[in-house]
């Protein structure tokens, strides 16, 4: 089994750590919630793998948290971001490419009528919170506790993923005045919910859900979750809002609303929804869309603001297309489930061997990796894992080539690029690293 040495990774570490807060631009990059230390700088990436500056090779289960679901530098995707590049990146005036890819989400998601391109997933959802404000005339929402939703004000109330990894339940800097809009309540929990909306219905604009958790590990909504919460807000006279940023084109093509694991699709349509990632085949992309009288309180048509210098950029816009286009390719998601299934199982029966206590949630192509010996259907139980045993994992597999999320929180995506022998190889180091953890 390979041992890799990451010198140059320290040097650049500390070199970072002078400049740029953290050493990192994004905090869930830093290795502070698997025991600290220097983060791995990376040189390039093919494929399903990358290569750091210290000449190590790893096989890449993180696909830089979703959005590289062909792999790096996919040809079909580079093409059309040197093509867009040689036209000019950015015009400030419409294009027809923005229409291109607003038909191809509008097909593929039936409940978005009108779209709009911003520049992240966190700038989708901010903005669906207040179109729905606009909308209702209300100014509280309800959200599910560990889902992320990206870092506006707002949405960082007893929030997951990053914020929830590094221990922190609410930042710093967002005022009581703002936190007091928000309501928290468990995932999968109808009666939470029913109880919040019962106490502040009156004053509830939307409550906003990943319908498919991918932040505190991947977690399916209970069966009637979904239908149960649409009509209760609705009943209050509230939007549903989807932050499909990881979920959409993730599982299967289209989002949450469309995949065959929820027969009565009309029950389960939001009224807005959020994107980012995959839509933009590794560029910056957000969007958000709704039914057209919602998405008609968006400026210029209506009251509520929203704008962007870099929105809808030709580059950004042809890689979401291009990506997009891989993914339409017949068999493309059954081979990701495929190998996912393969891997799942591998991983399985080495933590059993070995007598680690593990619990995987896979839904299609994507899994997480919970280090306890009960089911994870909601953030509480999430928390309740193995920090250290994941944390020991990561060292492990990290040691072998095998580069996953440095989190216990995130999860394990397939591309479109990985392969058996990537798979074997990567289910075989995951048998040596439990076996270095059960000495
Ligand atoms: N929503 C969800 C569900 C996410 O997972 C993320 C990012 N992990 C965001 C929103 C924020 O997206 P971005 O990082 O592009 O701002």
């Amino acid at each position: 089994m390979t041992h890799q040495n990451r010198p140059r990774s320290s040097e650049l570490y500390e070199e970072a750590l002078q400049h740029i807060v953290g050493g990192v631009n994004s905090p869930s990059r830093s290795f502070k919630a698997v025991g600290g230390g220097a983060p791995v700088f990376m040189k390039r990436a093919q494929g399903a793998y990358f290569w750091d500056v210290d000449g190590n090779q790893y096989v890449d289960y993180l696909a830089a948290y979703g959005p590289i679901i062909t792999g790096h530098a996919h040809p079909h995707v580079t093409e059309a971001i040197t093509r867009a590049a040689q036209n000019g990146t950015l015009y400030g005036a419409p294009t027809e490419l923005e229409i291109q890819l607003a038909r191809m989400l509008k097909e593929a998601i039936p409940s978005m009528d009108k779209v709009r391109f911003v520049n992240s997933g966190t700038e989708a959802v901010m903005t669906t919170i207040r179109v729905a404000r606009a909308y209702t005339n209300r100014t509280k929402i309800i959200k599910f506790a560990g889902c992320y939703h990206g870092h506006s004000d707002l949405v960082l109330v007893a929030a997951g993923s990053g914020p929830s990894t590094l221990g922190i339940p609410d930042s710093a800097g967002i005022p009581a005045s703002i936190a007091k809009e928000v309501i928290t309540v468990p995932f999968n929990d109808l009666d939470s919910l029913k109880l919040a909306l019962e106490r502040w219905g009156d004053d509830i604009a939307a409550v906003m859900v990943e319908p498919i958790v991918g932040n505190f590990g991947m977690v399916m909504p209970a069966e009637g979750f979904l239908e149960g919460l649409c009509e209760m807000t609705r009943a209050n006279g509230s939007l549903v809002i989807y932050d499909e940023v990881i979920s959409a084109f993730r599982f299967h093509y289209g989002s949450t609303q469309t995949f065959s694991a929820f027969p009565n699709q009309a029950a389960i349509e939001p009224d807005l929804t959020a994107l980012g990632k995959v839509i933009g085949g590794g560029l910056p992309i957000g969007a958000y869309g709704g039914r057209k009288h919602v998405m008609e309180q968006v400026a210029p048509l209506g009251p509520a603001y929203q704008a962007g210098t870099m929105a809808g950029n030709p580059a950004s816009i042809s890689a979401g297309i291009a990506c997009l286009e891989v993914l339409q390719g017949e068999g493309v998601y059954p081979r990701m489930e495929e190998l996912a299934v393969r891997l799942t199982a591998g991983i399985e029966e080495g933590a059993k061997r070995y007598s680690i206590p593990l619990t995987i949630n896979r839904i299609s192509g994507a899994f997480s990796t919970h280090f306890c010996d009960h089911p994870v259907t909601n953030y509480e139980e999430a928390q309740d894992t193995n920090t250290e045993a994941f944390a020991q994992f990561f060292r492990h597999m990290l040691d072998q080539g095998f580069y996953l999320a440095p989190s216990k929180y995130e999860a394990w995506f397939l591309t479109t690029e990985h392969t058996e022998v990537d798979i074997d190889r990567t289910i075989e180091a995951a048998h040596e690293s439990f076996r270095r953890m059960a000495k």
